[in-house]
């Protein structure tokens, strides 16, 4: 099902905690207030087992940390169950070299790993967390593990832009095969941080100098490029209505709301009711596909062309 835009949903991105071991400096919490409890697997497993009647294909799960849910294991198995074609998820791979295995046993597909710097000093000023060489480990042991493809998630800020070709080189290394470059959003603690805001036109025009564009992404039209052996793709939320065209993304809060922007407060749709009510089976599920449909009504492109005043420059 398409919203009024054009646009499917296919993606379920799944705030399952707020809980986190690091403190990065930009932090947006994927847009979220800090109060409300957190969904249950089985809760997580039904939105999700509902949205694939909408359009669903790929889980991803988010933070906080999502290994630190102790049930994080159960919630994959339970997504798996449910016939989610992708279950990703992204970490701050701190604990993943305890953990990849069991992850991968119990049918992740594949992780993110946020690695926002190439030493470890800078690394500890960013997260507030000595971990550089710990997350290094985790990269190493997914690819022991096949928890593959691997992907590299590095916000581009004034504090590490100098390092953006070395963590490609990181990243070819390590094995890693694609890396996202991610602009600094002002959402949370990003909006605080936003003074520490660089643009990634000029990394764009290198990366397309010495290496090769290889078009766009359906996903948010995102620009892709290979560098090396490594894939880049450039990550730019803000301001960019071609990101916003490409949207395939809705959203499943901590506390149990349809989120259908990063954005937009205003534009979810609480299922808390639906999900703790004292429904049969049949009518939770009947609820919840109203409330898709719902929050498929109200889905509205953040930056739309023509009517906010965005440099509309295409990508790539
Ligand atoms: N704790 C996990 C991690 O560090 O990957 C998952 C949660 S984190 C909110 C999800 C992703 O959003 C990470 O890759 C993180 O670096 C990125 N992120 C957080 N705040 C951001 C901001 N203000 N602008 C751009 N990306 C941001």
């Amino acid at each position: 099902m398409k919203d009024k835009y054009g646009r499917p949903i296919e993606d379920l991105r799944v705030t399952v905690t707020h809980v986190c071991n690091f403190s990065c400096f930009f932090c947006h919490m994927e847009g979220e207030g800090n109060d409300g409890g957190e969904l249950t697997a089985e809760e997580i497993s039904l939105v999700a087992k509902v949205g694939k009647e909408f359009g669903i294909k790929a889980v991803k799960l988010t933070g906080g940390e999502p290994t630190l849910r102790r049930d994080i294991v159960e919630i994959i198995r339970k997504l798996k169950d449910v016939g989610i074609e992708e279950v990703s998820m992204t970490t701050n791979g701190f604990l993943l070299d305890k953990i990849a295995r069991k992850l991968k046993d119990a049918g992740l597909d594949r992780v993110n790993i946020s690695l926002h710097s190439t030493s470890s000093q800078l690394f500890k000023e960013i997260t507030a967390v000595n971990g550089f060489e710990k997350v290094v480990k985790g990269i190493e042991e997914c690819n022991k593990v096949g928890l593959k493809p691997i992907k590299l998630n590095f916000v581009v800020t004034r504090k590490n832009i100098s390092e953006v070709f070395k963590v490609i080189e990181l990243a070819e290394n390590l094995g890693v095969d694609e890396i996202h470059l991610i602009e600094l959003h002002p959402v949370g603690l990003g909006k605080e941080s936003f003074n520490y805001y660089v643009s990634l036109d000029e990394i764009k025009k290198t990366l397309k100098e010495k290496g090769k564009f290889l078009g766009t992404r359906n996903k948010h039209n995102r620009p892709r490029y290979q560098y090396g052996k490594v894939k880049v793709e450039v990550v730019k939320p803000y301001a960019n209505p071609f990101f916003c065209a490409g949207c395939n993304r809705i959203r499943l809060t901590v506390d149990g709301k349809l989120k259908t922007c990063l954005y937009k407060e205003d534009r979810s749709v609480d299922i808390i009711d639906i999900l703790r009510g004292n429904y049969t089976e049949e009518e939770r599920i009947s609820a919840l596909r109203d409330a898709y449909r719902l929050a498929i009504s109200i889905r509205e492109p953040n930056f739309l062309f023509g009517v906010n005043k965005y440099e509309i420059k295409q990508v790539g």
